[in-house]
């Protein structure tokens, strides 16, 4: 299947010719179109499946399409268990954001770099915060993450960052969000702390697995 039978954005479907990615992976297939319709996914996915973008290019499809008037607030959360992971969804981000007519803002929120940088970053107008756990807490703390219009909240590597005892905070967390976001869930396990965290973030997941 051509990629351009799931994404129809032509600024989108340039990028991914530059890139070199000719067809969809298996877990691109199944979750695009999924996310593309507005539902929540917990799909089971291992490093090196592609499963970066198969949150990221729907997610910038959906984004184009909208219309925002004035200073950008996050719609967007993905929270990673590591700083390398956050910097490469970050940067895929931008990598498909090449030719979009407009360019979401992206901030890295992680652990390593200046907290009051990436508060300004935030605060200036941002569209798509991607945050360690850690550093996001941290934040969290400081009370000064308007998460009020986030669309999206998107769980990668979802049983690492378990590992990392990331559960209470989720709660806090899950205080700050809207209802009616969409959520996307990634992880290599389902052990049964992932799914007692699935289970309250969100009720009507599909399960995807490749
Ligand atoms: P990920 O599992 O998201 O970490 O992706 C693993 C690697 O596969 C990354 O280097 C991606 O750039 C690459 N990749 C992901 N999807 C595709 C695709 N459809 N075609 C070619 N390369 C891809």
């Amino acid at each position: 299947m051509p990629f351009s039978e799931l994404i129809t954005l032509e600024e989108l479907n340039k990028s991914l010719k530059e890139c070199d990615y000719r067809n969809p992976t298996p877990i691109q297939e199944k979750v695009i179109p999924l996310v593309l319709q507005k539902k929540d996914v917990m799909a089971k996915a291992q490093t090196g499946s592609g499963k970066t973008a198969s949150f990221v290019l729907p997610i910038l499809e959906l984004f184009s399409k909208q219309n925002y008037e004035g200073k950008a607030k996050v719609k967007v959360l993905v929270l990673t268990p590591t700083r390398e992971l956050a910097l490469q969804i970050s940067q895929t981000f931008s990598l498909f954001s090449k030719y979009l007519n407009k360019k979401p803002k992206i901030v890295s929120v992680i652990g390593g770099e200046s907290i009051s940088t990436q508060l300004l970053e935030i605060q200036k107008g941002c569209d798509i915060v991607v945050a360690t756990t850690g550093r996001l807490v941290d934040i969290l703390d400081k009370k000064q993450l308007d998460l009020s219009k986030l669309e999206f909240l998107v769980l990668d590597e979802a049983d690492k960052m378990l590992d990392l005892g990331f559960e209470q905070e989720l709660d806090t967390l899950l205080e700050m969000v809207p209802k009616t976001r969409q959520n996307l869930l990634f992880s290599a396990t389902y052990p049964l702390k992932v799914k007692n965290i699935i289970s309250k973030i969100t009720k009507k997941a599909i399960e995807i697995s490749i």
